[in-house]
């Protein structure tokens, strides 16, 4: 239970789970693509405010929203002609776990392909 007046933080408004997600990424070094695991810190919001809430606790609840956080920084590359260590590009460090709009596949490859093309492909 919580006592009456002290905020509740913020991991009581969320589950939190580490997951690894697959990302696409091209080595710096060699120009190589290759799959990547990244771990994530997953926090999806509580369906419901833990007992004992008050009403700063509600109202930061209801402005909580999922999100993840990125824990990797560093991966090593994947060529083994390579295997030089570089820092993760492109891919944002906290996500948005919402459904976002985010248009179509197509459209999500080609965001994904601007943002990796011009230094890869140049
Ligand atoms: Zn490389």
């Amino acid at each position: 239970m919580y006592a009456q007046g002290i905020p509740m933080e913020e991991r009581d408004f969320f589950d939190e789970v580490t997951e690894t997600k697959i990302h696409t990424m091209i080595c710096p070094h060699c120009n190589q693509p290759g799959e990547y695991e990244l771990n994530w810190l997953v926090r999806r919001k509580r369906a419901q405010i833990p007992r004992g809430a008050d009403d700063m606790d509600r109202a930061r609840f209801a402005k909580a929203r999922s999100y993840m956080v990125r824990r990797d920084d560093l991966v090593g590359c994947k060529n083994i002609r390579c295997r030089k260590r570089f820092e993760v590009v492109g891919i944002q460090s906290v996500a948005d776990l919402q459904p976002v709009a985010t248009g179509t596949p197509e459209n999500r490859a080609e965001r994904i392909r601007a943002a990796f093309g011009r230094r890869t492909l140049g």
